[in-house]
């Protein structure tokens, strides 16, 4: 009989306490109340392992990095134990025709009630022949391998969207996994990469109540991509307050003032980087000095220059304080604001709803 993830995370000596506080620390991320921790500990104590069949397209391997390279041991552990990682083909020992049969052993065996992840994407372009994997392209083996799966992760924005490989003029026709596989739900969890945290996340969520998360309209878990990088940026009032970096070296980069002159594009990105932050909750890009690329965005690579600004917000020069802002505004160059207040009313609505659907989940849980 398959093993509870519970066991196998007790054979590894986590301790039950350390079990616990895991539950709650998901529970919390996933914008669950506390009433939810039991339901997640008992989930993760009675049910079985869910097998997972981990696949590669074209792509860098990040994903995997990110998610096995955790700061805390403790989601590390959680994601190699939680799934019964079947089939991965840059982890596991074996190779070859040894390899590709587990495919089929865990297609007959889990007939719709496997999970398929994929990590990169199929090239079309050739019949497939710019990604060959067991001697057939990479597209006919994901295809054959999603056929029963009860649901699809597409990990990383080279699986959701394309990512490099489909930049543009996209010579191999790098495809995203949704336009691939159908009849299949498909959770898209972009990021370049995505954060361990979130990778574990929605899986703990998916095992726990046995359903997919709610999505957004592209396709990613609501629960981490509901806001914008800017609306919990440390450096939002900053940005408020028109105080902006102009150089990397300058004065304002020296007081850690906003990058979005900088070319940050975090107004207009989704994820949970400014949250959750990076290697177990240390940094993250902006914390780094560095604007927010739009990773986890449709088509980041093809959107311009990383450095160039993305919004049309109007700027109100490097030391403008308030008193500078509001005369500003009443001369008429107000209009930047008055669209940016409308995208931040937009944002605030879309916040609303998410924050009712978290709170229907914790009730449901
Ligand atoms: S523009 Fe970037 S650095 Fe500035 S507040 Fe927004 S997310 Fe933070
Ligand atoms: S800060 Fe922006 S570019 Fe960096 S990982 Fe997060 S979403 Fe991606």
């Amino acid at each position: 009989m398959t093993e509870t993830f519970y066991e196998v995370l007790r054979r590894q000596g986590i301790t039950r306490r350390s079990f616990l506080k895991f539950c709650s620390l998901t529970a919390t991320s996933l914008g669950l109340s506390a009433a939810a921790m039991p339901k997640i500990a008992q989930a993760l104590e009675t049910k079985p392992r869910t097998p997972v069949l981990w696949l590669h397209g074209l792509e860098c391997t990040c994903c995997s990095e990110s998610f096995i390279r955790s700061a805390h041991p403790l989601t590390k552990d959680v994601v190699l134990s939680m799934l019964s990682l079947d089939y991965d083909d840059t982890l596991m020992a074996a190779a070859g025709h040894q390899a590709e049969a587990i495919i089929e052993q865990v297609k007959a065996k889990y007939k719709g009630n496997y999970i398929v992840a994929v990590e990169g994407n199929p090239p079309l372009n050739e019949d497939g022949m710019f990604c060959i994997q067991g001697g057939r392209p990479f597209v006919e083996k994901l295809k054959e391998t999603c056929a029963d799966a009860k649901a699809v992760i597409a990990w990383g924005s080279c699986a959701a969207y394309g990512c490099v490989q489909a930049a543009r003029p996209n010579p191999t026709r790098a495809t995203p996994i949704g336009k691939v596989i159908s009849g299949k739900p498909i959770i898209n969890v972009p990021g370049c990469p995505p954060i361990a945290e979130v990778m574990t996340g929605v899986v703990t969520y998916m095992l726990t109540f046995d359903r997919i998360p709610a999505l957004d309209r592209q396709g990613r878990p609501k629960m981490f991509y509901g806001q914008r990088i800017h609306d919990k940026c440390y450096r939002r009032g900053h940005f408020d307050a028109g105080q902006f970096i102009e150089a990397w070296d300058d004065e304002s980069a020296k007081k850690g003032f906003c990058l979005y002159k900088m070319g940050c594009k975090g107004p207009t990105t989704y994820n949970a980087c400014s949250s959750m932050r990076w290697n177990g909750g240390i940094s993250w890009p902006v914390q780094s000095g560095h604007g927010c690329l739009g990773c986890s965005e449709d088509g980041f690579w093809d959107k311009g220059s990383f450095y160039d600004r993305v919004t049309g917000i109007h700027q109100f020069g490097i030391e403008a304080n308030a008193d500078a802002i509001g005369a500003a505004v009443a001369i008429g160059t107000g209009a930047g604001i008055a669209a940016h207040a409308a995208l931040t009313a937009l944002d605030s609505m879309r916040k609303r709803v998410s924050q009712k659907e978290a709170a229907q989940e914790g009730v449901e849980a």
